[in-house]
């Protein structure tokens, strides 16, 4: 069964654009699947209807079967992890505050917390010892980066959206940070669906690769290899 359906998907705005044109995909279970594509074609839309930021004009998005537009958009962004460019720390909470975000939210209690938070900072590789108590500030891209990647995991959504996630990590370190990643998302059997520019991202996460046009519409989707030859 796929992890994620889009059927028939449309978003137009108010102001008449339309973002995504009748998008039909499906994203399977654990899988990585990069959304590449011209800026302005309706890629972070594409996310951002699928944890219900954006509602869609029309068509359905099926989580493991499920029609997300029934039910709590909050429950859905249990199941569905975020991680943007810039990540969006809380500038004045910890690291460690920061990753028990969520689970403050569902009321875990300290231990079950303090567990959590801990193993999570040792999978994005930030020894808790030396990263937990610091605050964004005092981080480098790469490691803010890192931390919202381990607050985005902390619930073991089976789902997670990327948006240029490793955008703003400088090109030497990006590198490494997509290949823990990748080792990260493949031990935990994550499905992923991520928006990047970077075609060498794309290829070198991508299970497969997702190309769109303007308006969102759906021009290629292969494996990576079959993508570059085209
Ligand atoms: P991408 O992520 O591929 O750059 P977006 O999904 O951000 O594309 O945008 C797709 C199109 O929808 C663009 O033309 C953009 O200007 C437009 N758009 C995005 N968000 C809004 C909005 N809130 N209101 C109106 N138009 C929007
Ligand atoms: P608070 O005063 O909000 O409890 P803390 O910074 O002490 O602030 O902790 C925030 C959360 O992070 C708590 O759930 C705590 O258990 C966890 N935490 C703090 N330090 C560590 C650490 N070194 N290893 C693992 N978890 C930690």
């Amino acid at each position: 069964e796929a992890a994620i359906v889009f059927d028939g998907v449309r978003k137009e705005y108010p102001n008449g654009t339309v973002a995504v044109g009748d998008l039909s995909l499906s994203v399977r279970e654990h899988e990585m699947l990069a959304l590449v594509g011209p800026s302005g074609c309706g890629k972070s839309t594409t996310l951002r209807m699928t944890n219900r930021l954006v509602e869609p004009s029309a068509g359905r998005i099926l989580l493991r079967g499920e029609d997300i537009t029934q039910g709590d958009p909050v429950a859905l962004r249990r199941r569905i992890g975020y991680v943007i460019q810039n990540v969006g720390l809380f500038p004045h909470r910890t690291v460690a505050q920061n990753v028990a975000t969520v689970p403050g939210l569902l009321g875990w209690d300290k231990a079950r917390t303090r567990a959590r938070v801990g193993e999570l900072l040792e999978l994005v590789g930030l020894a808790p010892d030396t990263y937990a108590k610091r605050y964004p500030h005092e981080l480098s891209g790469g490691e803010r980066q890192r931390v919202g990647v381990a607050r985005a995991l902390a619930t073991d959504p089976p789902v997670l959206l990327m948006d240029e996630p490793f955008g703003a990590v400088d090109p030497a370190g990006r590198r490494r940070l997509q290949t823990e990643f990748r080792r990260i998302q493949r031990e935990l059997g994550t499905t992923v669906l991520f928006v990047t520019h970077d075609i060498d991202e794309a290829v070198h996460l991508g299970d497969r690769i997702a190309v769109f046009s303007f308006g969102g519409r759906l021009e290629q989707l292969a494996e990576p290899l079959t993508v570059l030859a085209h």
